[in-house]
């Protein structure tokens, strides 16, 4: 059955090279292959969306493009047996909006090896307000769970503390016990950073420049959304047989480090990478936001926006302009 539909598409120039989007019609016909066809009903946008749309960066590396990284939605046609018509599922990464259509359309189709089931104590726009950056910072805190850590280890350092990743990181650490510093460049931000439930603020132009091999023991463990000369220095901070989550790179994408706080305090380096994770893994983080986010703190971050106003609200996000997460509602 062939039905056309509403999406935003992206398409380029061959000649100028110039990309350029827009509310177009198009029919499932035109959808990617996959074995599950998915109605959208709640979708998001990151940073790396806005990117996509406004063209500013490379993100789009296939055309015509939908974007949308994350979608949550009900299935309307299924060759899967893990999924049936009328599941709840949501999913983000694995190269969607980028190489695969997305989410900013009443339709989607994708593999199911890439789906998950929506958890049951989120609803699908409290999963879109958390996005890829809520869903990174579990995948961050489970990683130093793994390695050990309990609130009885020490303070937790999160970088990069007033972006996505590091909101999410404090909120879902001090939710489960942790003592939790936060690392900021901006110093008005205390306030939303002790809401979050930071106990601590640390300037972060302490972190940035260059620092020694070996420096104090400060942390028990990390979450740096920030990498070069700082992340450099966190590990240099971390406590014996302590483990620094990494998954961003605000600062660079550079790593200054030495050899010296592995082999003389055996500690631990765990990447993160969100848009490749296997399934058990992304299972964990979102049983982790579903148990211990705070939802009345998710939900003052949250902004309903109108999804026919993408165009300005990725201007307005690049520019700096969006606090908080947007959520959009696709009817
Ligand atoms: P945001 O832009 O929301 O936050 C980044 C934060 O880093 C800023 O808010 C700022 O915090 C701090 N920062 C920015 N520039 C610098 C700088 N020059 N030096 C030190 N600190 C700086 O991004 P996200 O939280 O969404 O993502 C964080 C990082 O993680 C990005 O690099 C992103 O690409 C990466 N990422 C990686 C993923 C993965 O799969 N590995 C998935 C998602 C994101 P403050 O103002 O408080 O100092």
């Amino acid at each position: 059955m062939s039905e056309t539909f509403d999406a935003y598409v992206i398409t380029r120039d061959e000649e100028t090279k110039q990309q350029s989007g827009g509310w177009t019609q198009v029919s499932t016909d035109d959808l990617p292959e996959g074995d599950v066809t998915i109605r959208v009903r709640h979708t998001t946008m990151n940073y790396k969306d806005a990117l996509a749309i406004t063209g500013k960066s490379p993100v789009v590396r296939r055309f015509p493009m939908v974007p949308g990284i994350d979608i949550a939605g009900e299935v309307v046609a299924s060759d899967s047996p893990d999924y049936a018509v009328g599941d709840e599922v949501i999913m983000n990464g694995w190269g969607v909006g980028e190489v695969h259509w997305g989410g900013y359309a009443t339709y989607a189709r994708m593999k199911s090896d890439w789906l998950l089931k929506k958890p049951a104590g989120l609803s699908a726009a409290e999963c879109m307000a958390i996005g890829t950056g809520g869903y990174t910072a579990a995948l961050c805190v489970q990683r130093l769970l793994d390695a050990g850590l309990t609130p009885e280890s020490g303070t937790v350092l999160v970088t990069g503390a007033s972006g996505g990743v590091g909101s999410f990181a404090i909120s879902l650490l001090s939710s489960m016990g942790f003592t939790v510093a936060a690392s900021t460049g901006r110093a008005e931000e205390e306030p939303y950073l002790r809401g979050l439930g930071a106990s601590e603020i640390v300037d972060r132009n302490t972190l940035s420049g260059k620092g020694r091999p070996l420096d104090k023991e400060l942390y028990a463990g990390a979450v740096d959304s920030v990498g070069s000369t700082t992340l450099a220095n966190v590990l240099s901070q971390v406590k014996y047989d302590g483990t620094v989550a990494a998954c961003g790179l605000a600062q660079g994408f550079d790593l200054p480090a030495t050899v010296m706080p592995f082999i003389l305090r055996g500690v631990t380096l765990a990447g993160v990478d969100s848009v490749m994770a296997p399934k058990a893994r992304r299972e964990a983080a979102y049983a982790l936001l579903d148990k211990h986010l705070d939802r009345a703190k998710l939900a003052e971050i949250t902004q309903e926006a109108d999804i026919r106003n993408v165009d300005q609200l990725a201007a307005d996000l690049i520019d700096g302009k969006v606090r908080g997460r947007l959520v959009f509602a696709v009817s």
